[in-house]
């Protein structure tokens, strides 16, 4: 029985996060993680799974002592961000600059973060990744937690963080039930390559069966989030080259002119979800695990983020290792992330209502706030920190 203080399942960008922030204060961590992160290879084109960073996010890497490995792999800053209604003339556009800032944040491959992470974690000296490896099971004795992994390992430790995405196995081994909306719609990805150059803009459209997103990579490339119903993602899924590019460009009203080539594509369902708790004693949960959110903003994993530095703010201010799976401990991390958690996922669910409407009052309203808002600086600067997560 190898004995840590914190066992967290899942090395994934939230749990590795986290794992970094314990270890750097001298925390025996033990992170166990089910796949073995793909090497980084400078010529291989970019992932379809990116991530929008924002500048809290990158304070966090940063802590985590990941930021320096992640830069120097590969990432992309977008400065400004334009935002329009696909019927009318309501738009808005950020601006780093109106607010002193030199970006809004960076478009960063998932894996990029990751590679960094673990990269980071390897160099504390109480930190151990255990990997490839998936915990079968865990009981609690006495306030101590013993976990079981699928090597036939056995740990132990004072609190199990559950870091382990969407269908969390600590989750469901706690018997914590999720609230779960399905939102029918599924974000469809790829990475295109433009015939005009992005000016380091993030280009979002709101189309009434979904936003569509092109996000600045390197040159003239970038990342497509686009959210459809999930018939019409296959649809597209299943359409040849030429014909996809066609629609992207009708989709993004040729603000980049005509998409030159297209990467693979994939599609991922989009659910909205809140664990009943985020904390049972020597347990929590943290990431994708506690909560999902619509990806329209790109903030989900941002909100993991929030998670990570929050719990481990709280779990360092104890006095004593043995303290931190207490559950008065646990619940102040819930009460600090629950509420901001909800409200985003609730504000994303309006906007995607809101822009889904197609009456037409309702879309005449929705232009005028919209050129509103983009005419007053100060509500402006007040949605560019929202954004940046200040
Ligand atoms: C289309 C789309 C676009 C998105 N765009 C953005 C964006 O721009 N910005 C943003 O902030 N968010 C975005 N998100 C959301 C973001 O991807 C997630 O919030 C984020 O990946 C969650 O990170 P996580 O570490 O909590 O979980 P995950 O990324 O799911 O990682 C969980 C890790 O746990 C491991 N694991 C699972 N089970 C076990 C087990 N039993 N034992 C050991 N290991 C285990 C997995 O292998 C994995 O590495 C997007 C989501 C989608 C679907």
């Amino acid at each position: 029985m190898k004995k840590y203080d914190v066992i967290i399942v899942g090395g994934g960008m939230v749990g590795s996060s986290l794992g970094c922030l314990l270890a750097k204060a001298g925390i025996h961590v033990a992170v166990v993680e089910a796949f073995e992160p793909k090497s980084f290879d400078v010529d291989a084109p970019h992932d379809l799974r990116v991530s929008a960073i924002s500048p809290f996010s990158r304070s966090v890497l940063s802590d985590a002592g990941a930021w320096q490995s992640i830069e120097a792999m590969r990432l992309s800053p977008y400065e400004q961000m334009h935002v329009w209604d696909g019927v009318g003339n309501g738009e808005i556009h950020f601006d780093a600059a109106e607010i002193g800032e030199a970006q809004l944040g960076h478009i960063i491959e998932n894996r990029v973060i990751q590679l960094g992470l673990v990269k980071a974690l390897q160099s504390y000296e109480t930190a151990e990744l255990i990997c490839p490896a998936h915990l079968k099971n865990f009981t609690i004795e006495e306030k101590t937690v013993f976990a079981t992994l699928s090597n036939g390992e056995e740990l132990s430790a004072s609190l199990i963080i559950g870091a382990d995405g969407a269908r969390s196995r600590v989750r469901e081994l706690a018997k914590i039930s999720v609230n779960r909306n399905d939102y029918g719609q599924s974000g469809l990805v790829t990475v295109v390559e433009t015939e005009m150059p992005h000016q380091n803009t993030a280009w979002q459209r709101f189309i009434s069966t979904g936003p569509i997103a092109f996000l600045p990579l390197n040159q003239n490339q970038s990342s497509i989030v686009w959210t459809l119903p999930s018939d019409k993602a296959d649809y597209m899924l299943a359409l040849d080259d030429d014909a996809f590019k066609i629609q992207l460009e009708e989709a993004i009203e040729y603000k980049l002119g005509k998409v030159l080539s297209v990467a693979q594509r994939a599609a991922f369902p989009l659910k909205g979800s809140q664990a009943e708790s985020y904390v049972r004693p020597n347990i929590a949960l943290v990431g994708d695990a506690a909560h999902t959110i619509h990806p329209l903003a790109g903030l989900g994993v941002n909100l993991g983020f929030k998670d990570a530095a929050k719990l481990a703010e709280i779990l360092l201010a104890t006095s004593s290792v043995s303290e931190m799976g207490d559950f008065s401990i646990l619940r102040q991390y819930e009460r600090a992330r629950r509420g901001d958690n909800v409200i985003t996922m609730k504000a994303m669910e309006a906007f995607s209502s809101l822009f889904a409407n197609t009456f037409s009052p309702i879309q005449q309203v929705r232009n005028i706030g919209l050129n509103w808002i983009n005419q007053n600086n100060i509500i402006k600067q007040v949605f560019i920190k929202q954004a940046m997560g200040k």
